[in-house]
């Protein structure tokens, strides 16, 4: 497109949808004009991939998350169409700055964190490298709660991102259908003296899907991610007379759960996980049948995926269209099942392992429930005389009286990945070492990615030219590229531009600091980030005693030498989690208490940005210097933020946990600053319950000098919560060893300190950091999943085998 035809289409948009001219339109008529010229561009391509999807019987992936978190979609969908630079002058030369109406789009916030945002970077991945893959999850009406503070304390707003409507997707009425929950199932006898469940006094609701294109880099591909939203079917209005009858089903879509730790016994959540299975799967067999081949050919077209065990109902689900609906018998639908789908586990806390009580499940998917217990009863008599009774008990899927959703996820399919290396191998040999066991062939090791189109090229436009100047644009299509900047290590100049790219985003953020809460900072200071959500295994709490510790440094020794520092938080809690809005507020009481502390020099400033969310940690990632990654080791799975802060340039301070582990030995020992327990020292410590954090406290006079400061009043306004944060660190014995690892985190963060002082060698290990991020790039890993686990082909390598050509291989 050239920018006089985009002017032209932007014109008619503005004139026939508000009867604007473009002079005079504002930044929402503009979006939402964008939003559609962008619309008209990509559909063309999506209605050709799919087509050629559907043509070529090209295998598919459908990827199942309770959780997607895109973010805003504007810039994403131009750059991937690659007309961004075209219509960015374009508004330009009417005195229009894109970022204004950029900033118009909300974001879809559809999930908590790194296990949505995941979902998001692998559907940017997987439509870049011409995957043929498909999302598949909830259109929630109400996002992750929009965070604000008050007196300090997390205040949570609900999030209305469809209120304007949103530009993105497609109602795809005719391919909605009924998803059935309660009731009772009872079994008939048919003529031909099969057993046929039927139902009564069912729920029926209507299953409608919202299609939103996923469009790859500069390839012409254009994936779905599909989001479903609940409805009263036609027939059923009759039965939900009044408002509150209509709301009990409504309800079920309407919001996220805020919470990814803890699963609340709600009877919500679990219609939630049946509903979007349900859908999904029932779509899929629509589209296999279309294809008119035998059932026994499914997974060679087919391959489901189960994005944490949220979706692991996939696995009874599919049994019960296969043999209810579709008449085939229990071996049959089994085999297909577990050879169609493959699960991923995110997490090694126990109280994060999804279960569910068996009565509950009765009551909300009856039928399902008899499946599982059918499940389960074959899979014990299939173990016994294989493997040790004990054994088999242990692995069940039904276990005091619930339903272990790892279990049946990792039982009823082939594959079973871990999200990094430290992670896959603590599966392997601790968290689901039994069913190792039993099938030491279905384990294996993804680690997670980011896509750096996001990351950036969009996020961090002064280094991306930056890189453009000395080693070409190849790596904004093959991020291993990235690795050619090794060549300029030693070259001053690359070095400077380096720096000066990073300070133009420090700028920047300094400016968005100051706008939103009125503190100066300045950018010759580290820009020390910890941005996550808050959990105490994440440990926010232990950055906070390192803080603490800088301060009564400066208050005794106003002349110390520190290089300046600006702390940077960026975290919500999940509402019911009081322990974690605890830390919150302390951590904003002693942000006050130092920024208005004249007699610090502004040596340190602390500065906690409400409402972290995708395009928060897009303007926060490309200004860090420093990256917080201090997890106690073997807690954090992966972790996706270090990824995306190294390849923008900061420095790791991290424990070796989760991808942490593969970030050293991508960057080398002299480029991150290791620190703290290692994953054995942490089990040890369980072995031999001989920790003591009474004891390091009775012998660190520093240590208790900062503890006493939560409930000695040093620390302002924190009578409850100072004392909450003192007691879980002395009376409960520091569940996540904090004053085990402060020494050796104090020491690494003086030998970053120093380090800074130095320009050039602190720019070197940034610069080690980005060349070395290709590594992360979340398109290595979907091609490793499209290759060992799904089993699915790039779109071009199979219209290459065929010799046929659609048009759209315009790279
Ligand atoms: C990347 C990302 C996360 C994941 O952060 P971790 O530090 O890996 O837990 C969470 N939330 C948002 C908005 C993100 O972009």
């Amino acid at each position: 497109m050239t920018k006089e035809e985009i002017k032209q289409e932007l014109r008619r948009r503005l004139r026939d949808n508000y009867a604007l001219e473009l002079e005079d339109a504002g930044p929402v008529e503009l979006f939402y004009s964008l939003g559609e010229l962008v619309k008209a561009v990509s559909n063309e391509k999506w209605q050709k991939t799919w087509k050629n999807y559907l043509t070529e019987e090209q295998k598919q992936v459908y990827y199942f998350s309770i959780e997607f978190l895109p973010g805003k979609l504007l810039k994403s969908n131009l750059l991937n169409l690659g007309i961004l630079e075209e219509v960015r002058q374009t508004l330009a030369d009417t005195g229009i700055d894109i970022e204004e109406l950029a900033a118009v789009e909300k974001d879809m916030a559809l999930g908590n964190g790194g296990l949505g945002r995941l979902a998001s970077c692998f559907m940017d991945s997987i439509a870049s490298c011409g995957l043929p893959g498909n999302g598949n999850g909830i259109r929630y009406d109400y996002g992750l709660f929009k965070q604000r503070f008050m007196d300090g304390y997390q205040v949570e707003l609900p999030d209305e991102w469809l209120k304007r409507g949103n530009v993105w997707e497609i109602r795809r009425e005719g391919k909605a259908c009924d998803v059935h929950l309660f009731g009772n199932v009872y079994m008939k006898r048919l003529a031909n003296g099969k057993l046929q469940p039927v139902g009564e006094n069912q729920t029926t609701v209507r299953a409608v899907p919202y299609d939103t294109g996923m469009i790859g880099y500069q390839n012409g591909i254009v994936n779905t991610m599909r989001l479903w939203s609940v409805e009263i079917p036609a027939s059923e209005e009759a039965k939900y007379q009044n408002l509150t009858q209509r709301r009990t089903i409504e309800d079920l879509t309407a919001v996220l759960y805020p919470d990814d730790s803890q699963e609340r016994g709600r009877l919500v959540r679990l219609a939630q996980e049946y509903f979007f299975v349900s859908a999904g799967i029932q779509s899929i067999i629509r589209y296999y049948k279309k294809l008119n081949l035998p059932w026994h050919s499914f997974s060679e077209k087919i391959a489901i995926h189960i994005n944490d065990t949220h979706p692991a109902m996939c696995v009874p689900e599919l049994m019960r269209v296969l043999m209810d609906e579709n008449g085939l018998n229990w071996e049959f639908a089994w085999d297909i099942t577990v050879k169609a789908l493959s699960y991923t586990n995110h997490t090694i806390m126990a109280e994060a392992l999804e279960k569910w009580p068996i009565h509950l499940m009765k009551q909300v998917v009856p039928r399902i429930y008899q499946i599982i217990e059918e499940i389960d009863r074959r899979y014990v008599l299939s173990m016994q005389g294989i493997h040790p009774e004990d054994l088999i008990q242990r692995t069940r899927l039904l276990q005091n009286d619930q339903v272990y959703m790892a279990h049946l996820a990792i039982i009823g399919s082939h594959s079973t990945n871990g999200v990094a290396k430290i992670h896959s191998d603590l599966l392997k040999a601790v968290v689901l070492h039994d069913f190792y066991t039993i099938y030491p062939e279905r384990f294996n090791n993804k680690t997670n990615g980011i896509t750096e189109r996001r990351w950036m090229q969009l996020a961090n436009e002064p280094l991306s030219k930056v890189m453009d100047k000395w080693i070409g644009t190849s790596w904004r299509k093959n991020p291993k590229n990235l690795k050619l900047l090794l060549n300029f290590q030693d070259n001053e100049e690359v070095l400077k531009q380096l720096r000066q790219a990073k300070l133009v985003k420090k700028a920047e953020l300094a400016d968005y600091i100051w706008e939103t809460t009125g503190i100066e900072v300045a950018t010759d200071a580290i820009f020390d980030v910890q941005i996550k959500r808050l959990h105490a295994y994440k440990r926010q709490l232990m950055n906070l005693l390192h803080i603490l510790r800088l301060y009564f440094q400066i208050k005794d020794h106003p002349e110390i030498d520190l290089t300046p520092r600006v702390f940077i938080f960026g975290a919500k809690a999940a509402p019911s989690y009081s322990y974690a809005k605890s830390i919150i507020k302390v951590i904003n009481e002693t942000a006050h208490m130092i920024n208005t502390d004249s007699t610090l020099q502004g040596k340190i400033k602390v500065i906690f940005l409400p409402n972290y969310n995708v395009s928060l940690a897009e303007k926060i990632i490309p200004a860090a210097d420093v990256s917080e990654q201090i997890s106690l080791a073997s807690k954090e799975a992966s972790g996706t933020s270090n990824m995306k802060l190294m390849l923008n340039g900061a420095i790791t301070v991290a424990t070796l946990d989760g991808a942490n582990v593969e970030i050293k030995d991508a960057v080398g020992n002299e480029n991150i600053y290791i620190f703290g327990l290692t994953e054995k020292e942490v089990y040890n410590y369980y072995e031999n319950q001989d920790y003591s954090s009474q004891k390091i406290y009775e012998e660190d006079k520093e240590l208790q000098r900062i503890l006493d400061a939560f409930i000695d009043g040093t620390i302002p306004n924190v009578e409850f919560e100072g004392r909450e944060i003192y007691d879980s660190l002395l009376k409960f014995n520091d569940e996540y060893f904090l004053l085990r690892d402060f020494r050796d985190y104090v020491q690494a963060q003086e030998r970053i300190d120093l380090d800074y002082k130095n320009w050039a060698l602190w720019q070197k290990k940034s610069l080690a950091n980005i060349a070395n991020a290709g590594a992360f790039s979340a398109d290595e890993t979907v091609k490793a999943y499209a290759e060992d686990i799904w089993q699915i082909e790039p779109i071009f390598a199979h219209t290459e085998k065929e010799g046929t050509t659609n048009g759209s291989h315009s790279i």
